[in-house]
């Protein structure tokens, strides 16, 4: 059994082969996938993939990218979708400050704005940090997601993961951490408690070793488990369930 917590199969990458993509997530292990909004188009399209197949579940949100063209009608949309139950988590959502692109003040109130929907629904969230370490932290503690939350490929210090694990967050590790030059996730990884990680791909993005410079796909979730594995001395079997468990607790389906 193995949880990939944050997938975009609705991506145009996937367009020409997606159930072959998602057969050979089966075949490889992969029994449940977690596909993630970003933006009005791609939340809906999550819900759609959703209630296509039972192992597939769904996130809506608004990335931090497109903070700048939010409106009511966005939040309206967005609530109505996370109707669904198979809705289970409000992002991904977050700062990002290295490319930049609403501005930092407008990502700010955006962030703040969908933590405040999430806990009005009752559903944890995914974050998005990008160089905004600082901020997010102070805003968190402000406030806080009521139903938790999971930092996704999480790339930070363990000086950051130990403050985030106190208040109660998970982390989730994607492909980089198989990088050669892998250092703080992999300090990470070693470190972090067996209940409060996850693993993903974020395919199509973030291709794991020995595949990377292909499009990442759900089945290469193994190699995160497996790096997960060995940096922990735990049996592939065992990081597959931790993992699960992991997942179904924080997004609470069996
Ligand atoms: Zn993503």
């Amino acid at each position: 059994m193995i949880w990939d917590t944050h997938a975009h199969l609705d991506n145009e990458d996937f367009q020409s082969d997606r159930e072959k993509v998602i057969e050979r997530a089966k075949a490889n292990g992969v029994t449940n996938i977690i596909n993630v909004g970003f933006s009005e188009a791609t939340s809906q399209k999550a819900v759609t993939l959703a209630t296509k197949y039972p192992f597939i579940y769904a996130t809506v949100g608004i990335h931090p990218h497109d903070a700048k063209d939010t409106s009511a009608k966005t939040w309206d949309f967005l609530l109505r979708l996370a109707q669904n139950p198979k809705v289970v988590a409000w992002g991904e959502i977050g700062l990002d400050y290295y490319r930049d692109l609403s501005p930092r003040d407008i990502q700010r109130q955006v962030f703040i704005q969908q933590i405040e929907l999430a806990n009005e629904v009752g559903l944890p969230i995914v974050i998005h940090n990008r160089d905004a370490h600082g901020d997010i932290l102070s805003l968190i503690k402000k406030h806080p997601p009521e139903a938790g939350g999971v930092f996704h490929s999480y790339s930070g210090s363990w000086e950051m993961a130990k403050e985030l694990l106190k208040m109660g967050f998970y982390l989730s590790f994607s492909g980089p951490l198989t990088y050669k030059n892998a250092r703080h996730s992999v300090e990470v990884a070693l470190q972090v408690p067996e209940d409060r990680f996850l693993v993903e791909t974020d395919c199509p993005y973030l291709t794991p070793e020995p595949y990377r410079g292909k499009r990442n796909e759900p089945a290469f979730v193994r190699e995160v488990v497996s790096k997960i594995a060995e940096l922990k001395g735990l049996t592939f079997e065992k990081v597959a369930e931790l993992s699960s468990r992991n997942a179904q607790a924080l997004f609470r389906v069996k």
